[in-house]
């Protein structure tokens, strides 16, 4: 009897939290894995390539698109990101959850063209809060920054496609969220009933 992993699409505003509460999620969990995107954009301080991303160039990622390599991608903030189809694929039919920590142009694809997954809208309890985080974690130059903020309230109003909310005040109530909403999708009756009848029950 084999059921596929879940596949976990979480998006939400930069700063929001959403790249720690993933991190939190699979060091708690030997069964849950962070696909690696690949990205045109520059290594980061701190982020190390096969690690963060896997860092190619516009030809090549353009190329990988031709050959359908993606299971979705997107152009965010000038640079390409995309979420590498294989390996996604492989992880779930080892009964493996994955998640993709995308955005929402790219959750919208999965969305499509795998409709089981599971989408969570990850918010931070205010605006306010949200402009201090983005501003005190000190990584994206200001007008990036500033693009970064503009683009929240545009953001906000996908909430309705996603199937979860999870406010990040605390990252430990979040990934208490996160749990919860793993262990209910695990007992869906779909899921559940799928299972039985592949045992002829
Ligand atoms: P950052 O450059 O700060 O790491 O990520 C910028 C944005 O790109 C974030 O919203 C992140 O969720 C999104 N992102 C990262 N990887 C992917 C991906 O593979 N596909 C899509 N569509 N968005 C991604």
């Amino acid at each position: 009897m084999k059921k596929p992993g879940i596949l976990l699409v979480i998006s939400g505003p930069s700063g929001a939290g959403k790249g720690t509460l993933a991190k939190a999620l699979i060091s708690r969990h030997s069964n849950i894995e962070l696909s690696i995107s690949a990205t045109t954009r520059d290594v980061r301080p701190g982020e190390k390539a096969g690690e963060t991303y896997y860092y190619i160039n516009k030809e090549e990622f353009l190329e990988k698109v031709t050959q359908g390599l993606f299971l979705e991608y997107a152009t965010v903030y000038d640079n390409y990101y995309g979420t590498p189809r294989d390996k996604v694929l492989e992880a779930l039919d080892k009964e493996v959850d994955v998640i993709l920590e995308i955005d929402i142009q790219g959750a919208m694809q999965v969305k499509k063209n795998y409709p089981d997954a599971v989408f969570v809208f990850v918010v931070p309890p205010s605006l306010e809060i949200l402009k201090e985080r983005i501003i005190c974690r000190d990584r994206e130059p200001l007008e990036e920054i500033e693009k970064r903020l503009q683009e929240v309230k545009k953001e906000l109003s996908y909430i309705g496609e996603y199937d979860y909310v999870v406010v990040n005040d605390e990252i430990q109530d979040a990934v208490d969220q996160m749990e919860c909403i793993i262990k209910a999708e695990k007992c869906k009756s779909t899921r559940r009933f799928i299972s039985f009848e592949e045992k002829g029950e």
